[in-house]
């Protein structure tokens, strides 16, 4: 079956980039895979399998289960070699479900978004009660779980509502900018993180295809509930 990220991420191909916390780089002809944070690092357990992906990402370093995929959590000591192309978008769709596809329809200006606010009033249940979070309330909640030091590697391409408003005045610009690398704010809280990092000239710059987030996900939610039902004081 074709796979229709084939041409965006073919497009985006470099000789190395970023996918959130994966460093790939192409060597002699093959697809190499590592923790971006291990590229100097020797002993690595070798798998050759795209469906390695699946167990790699599952926990972190803790062998705790990462229930978002793109939390900055991604265990260390692994490398992954892959022969095919088709095998390198099977292994990034195992490690970050759906976002190639988000990335292609984004490439290609078809990418739909959807605001915080529809989001919560479309939900029914016991997740209902979310909707009645305060602004206040939201820019909380999303810049704490959402911001990439900790939260999500995702670049937020979605408005709190209809009107435009940001999703998160807490978030510095570059959260919501598909261009800057989010793994650059690491271990570097406040919106300064990307400055420095872009200002640190003895670091090449790697090229980057983000992790985009075009609708709020459902652990946001449950926080937004969570907060609403007094379970959360943010
Ligand atoms: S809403 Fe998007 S950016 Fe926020 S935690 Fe969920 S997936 Fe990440």
């Amino acid at each position: 079956m074709s796979n229709p990220a084939a041409p965006a991420l073919e497009s985006a191909l470099t000789d190395r980039f970023h996918f959130g916390q994966i460093l790939v780089r192409k060597i002699n002809g093959a697809f190499v895979l590592s923790h971006c944070g291990d590229e100097t690092r020797k002993k690595l357990k070798t798998f050759q399998s795209a469906e390695d992906a699946i167990e790699l990402s599952k926990f972190d370093d803790s062998g705790n289960y990462r229930p978002l995929k793109t939390a900055p959590n991604l265990a260390h000591g692994w490398r992954l070699e892959l022969a095919r192309l088709e095998e390198l978008q099977r292994a990034l769709d195992y490690f970050y479900p759906g976002r190639l596809a988000v990335f292609l329809a984004w490439k290609t200006g078809q990418l739909h978004t959807t605001p915080l606010r529809e989001t919560l009033d479309r939900q029914s249940g016991m997740y209902r009660v979310a909707a009645k979070i305060s602004d206040d309330q939201i820019d909380n909640v999303v810049g704490d779980f959402c911001r990439s030091d900790g939260g999500c590697l995702r670049t937020i391409l979605w408005k709190r509502d209809q009107r435009g408003t940001v999703s998160s005045a807490k978030l510095p610009l570059e959260k919501f900018d598909p261009a800057c690398d989010q793994i650059k704010a690491l271990g570097r809280p406040g919106s300064s993180a990307f400055a420095e990092a872009t200002a640190d000239k003895t670091t090449p710059a790697i090229a980057t295809i983000p992790l985009l987030c075009q609708e709020p996900c459902n652990l946001l939610v449950a926080e937004c509930r969570k907060v609403v039902k007094g379970k959360d004081k943010r």
